[in-house]
Formats: structure tokens, C-alpha cells, sequence
């Protein structure tokens, strides 16, 4: 099956017991067992749930994986896969992550005696030098957000396999429409379903993409016992949204595309990073929020929102400077996101 195929039909037959051809929202908490142990695979909703069933297999489709496992949020996906670990381990990750992924990984996790290397990863070889017997993860967020650095996931997986250790991606940004972790080399895929795969900002959800059965074993062990696991209407909603992925993903990268030709000349514009972060020529903080406010369609402010809880010598070494304004280009029609744009630099 092709990927809009998968994203409107993987996962999903119609219901046995009424032909709905949509998945109904198996609102249930537990279910009738004949015998203790004598059900149809499912007997209480925190580890497993019809609706929540059909979407994970809709999202391990989507990643070219064999098993999906969704989250109540994007950090309870991250949270799950730090729980693999034990004191003493090592992390290898990038200097440029999520705030969320920084925040969890220094202030939680740290404390649990993990210990991680924050470092610059689009040099692959530069990952090599932090490798030790400790080292039992990778976890790479490529393209980064907000600067739009990009990781060669496929030559850093080959490090991860030379030395046994497990890697995780990030794929949140990219979205499975523009990139697979796992078709080069990845044993995890994590995303924040909040973004584009809900793609209607009314969902706060995470998930887990991956092959191997005996790890799949373990994360579902921590799914079940940890139960940061979402309820049906969220799993409906996000299966509702994902029908349209294909469809939004290619509105989102002609939009930006449209958008990158403007922002190239444009005076009040220093620099912008991939599509969509740009650095305001001399604006300081409070020109900067100003015009982030004047903005109709959203906009990120890294510093004071996404990335508050990075410290600002490390933000300005990897660029999330005080007048950097991230966009994220809609699928509004462009004229409109253009016209909001001229408005908010003039
Ligand atoms: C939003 C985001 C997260 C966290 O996901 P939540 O669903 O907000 O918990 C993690 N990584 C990236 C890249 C994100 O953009």
C-alpha cells in the first residue's frame, strides 16, 4: 500500500459487530471475560483499547514498522523509551533538541543516574568519540527544532549497530510522509502526534514506532505498568486526522516552499534556516516579540516558549538567539500566509 492508502485505511476493517466502516470510540475502561483470561485480546484500557489498537497499527504503517505504540503526549513516548535504561548508562544526543526532550533528559532523568552527552550530530563521526561501554542510546531529532539541522540518520545507525546500542529518532518534524528512521537503520521512531499526524492542534499525543519483538516487549511493559496511554476519543480523533496527512503534508511543503522564495530577499529578514525559522536582522528581544505578536497565523518565539528550559549559553552556541521567530507554515491558501507575513515585517 502506498502512503495516503495506509493513512486512510492501515489498521482499520470495519467493525465485526455492526459493519460501522469507521472505528467506533470503544469508550470502556475494562472488559467481559468469560473465564479470567478468556476475552478478545482485551481486558483493561490502560494497556490495551480497541480504538487505541487500530490507531497504533495505522501509525506503524505509516513508519514501515510492525508495532505502534501510542502515549497521552509526545514526552510520555520520550519518557517510556528512558525507561529502557538503568543507572550508570549513557546517552548520546544532540545540542540542538526540543526543549521538552532537553528538559526530561537533564532534570529527570539525570537524576536517576543517567548520564547524557549533548553534542553536535550532524558531523556523524563526531558521535563515534562519545561511544564508551556505557552507551546504550542514540537519540537524534532531525531536522531540528528550530534550526533545521539535519542528522544522517543512516551513518549514525551504522555506529549504533557496530557497538549494540539502540537507536531512537525523533521524527516529529520531518512526519512519516518525508522520512522513515526505520527504513535506515533506526530501532525507534518517536513522534509528538500533536503536530502533523493529529495536524488539527485539538490533540495532545505521542507514539512509538519499531520491529523487534523482544524490544517491543519491553516498551509495552512499561506502557502498561507507567500507563501514560491515551483514551479512545483522542485515538478516534487522531485516526479522523491522519486521513488527511498525505493530503496536508503536500499543502505544507508548497506553502513553505512559496514562503522561503519571499523570506530569501526580504530586508528584515537576516538569515532562515531550512523553511521555516528565521533570525530578525537586528531586532532584540522586545522588537522581536513585537513582531511575533502582529502575526495572525502561529508563530514560535524558541526563546521564551519552546525552548525556555535550555539555558541561553547553550541556546546561542546552536543559534536559538533571542530574535530567532519560528513559522509554521499552514495549509491555509499562501496568499493569505503571505499577506501576514508582509504585514508582520513592514
Ligand atoms: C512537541 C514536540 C515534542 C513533545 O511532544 P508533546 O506531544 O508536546 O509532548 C517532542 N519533540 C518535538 C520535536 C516536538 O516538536
Amino acid at each position: 500500500m502506498k502512503f495516503g492508502t495506509k493513512a486512510i485505511h492501515a489498521g482499520q476493517e470495519p467493525d465485526p459487530s455492526t459493519g460501522a466502516i469507521m472505528t467506533p470510540i470503544f469508550q470502556t475502561s475494562t472488559y467481559w471475560q468469560k473465564s479470567p483470561g478468556d476475552n478478545k485480546g482485551f481486558e483493561y484500557s490502560r494497556g490495551t483499547n480497541p480504538t487505541r489498537k487500530a490507531l497504533e497499527d495505522c501509525l506503524a504503517a505509516l513508519e514501515n514498522a510492525k508495532y505502534g505504540l501510542a502515549f497521552s503526549s509526545g514526552m510520555g513516548a520520550t519518557d517510556a523509551v528512558m525507561k529502557l535504561l538503568a543507572p550508570g548508562d549513557e546517552v548520546i544526543t544532540g545540542n540542538d533538541l526540543y526543549g521538552g526532550s532537553y528538559r526530561i533528559f537533564t532534570k529527570i532523568f539525570s537524576n536517576y543516574g543517567i548520564k547524557f552527552h549533548f553534542i553536535d550530530m550532524t558531523d556523524s563521526e563526531n558521535v563515534q568519540k562519545y561511544v564508551n561501554d556505557q552507551t546504550k542510546l542514540i537519540w537524534i531529532e532531525t531536522p531540528t527544532n528550530p534550526t533545521m539541522q539535519i542528522v544522517d540518520i543512516e551513518a549514525v545507525s551504522k555506529i549504533a549497530k557496530q557497538n549494540n546500542i539502540l537507536l531512537a529518532v525523533d521524527n516529529t518534524f520531518a512526519s512519516p510522509y518525508l522520512q522513515n528512521p526505520i527504513d535506515l537503520g533506526a530501532d525507534i521512531v518517536m513522534h509528538s502526534v500533536t503536530k502533523y499526524l493529529g495536524g488539527h492542534s485539538d490533540v495532545v499525543m505521542g507514539a512509538l514506532m519499531l520491529n523487534d519483538d523482544e524490544l517491543y516487549k519491553r516498551l509495552w511493559f512499561i506502557y502498561n505498568a507507567c500507563g501514560a496511554t491515551p483514551g479512545p476519543m483522542d485515538s478516534f480523533l487522531v485516526l479522523r486526522g491522519l486521513k488527511t496527512l498525505h493530503l496536508r503534508m503536500k499543502a505544507h511543503c508548497e506553502n513553505g516552499r512559496q514562503i522561503a522564495e519571499f523570506l530569501k530577499t526580504h530586508p528584515k529578514v537576516e538569515k532562515f534556516t531550512g523553511m521555516i525559522s528565521i533570525t530578525l536582522k537586528g531586532a532584540d528581544l522586545q522588537e522581536t516579540y513585537r513582531i511575533a505578536s502582529s502575526f495572525k497565523s502561529l508563530i514560535n518565539h524558541p526563546v521564551s516558549m519552546t525552548h525556555g528550559s535550555i539555558p541561553k549559553s547553550e541556546r546561542d552556541k546552536v543559534g536559538v538567539v533571542d530574535n530567532l521567530l519560528r513559522l509554521s507554515v499552514g495549509v491555509e491558501d499562501v496568499e493569505d500566509l503571505l499577506e501576514d507575513l508582509k504585514q508582520a515585517l513592514s
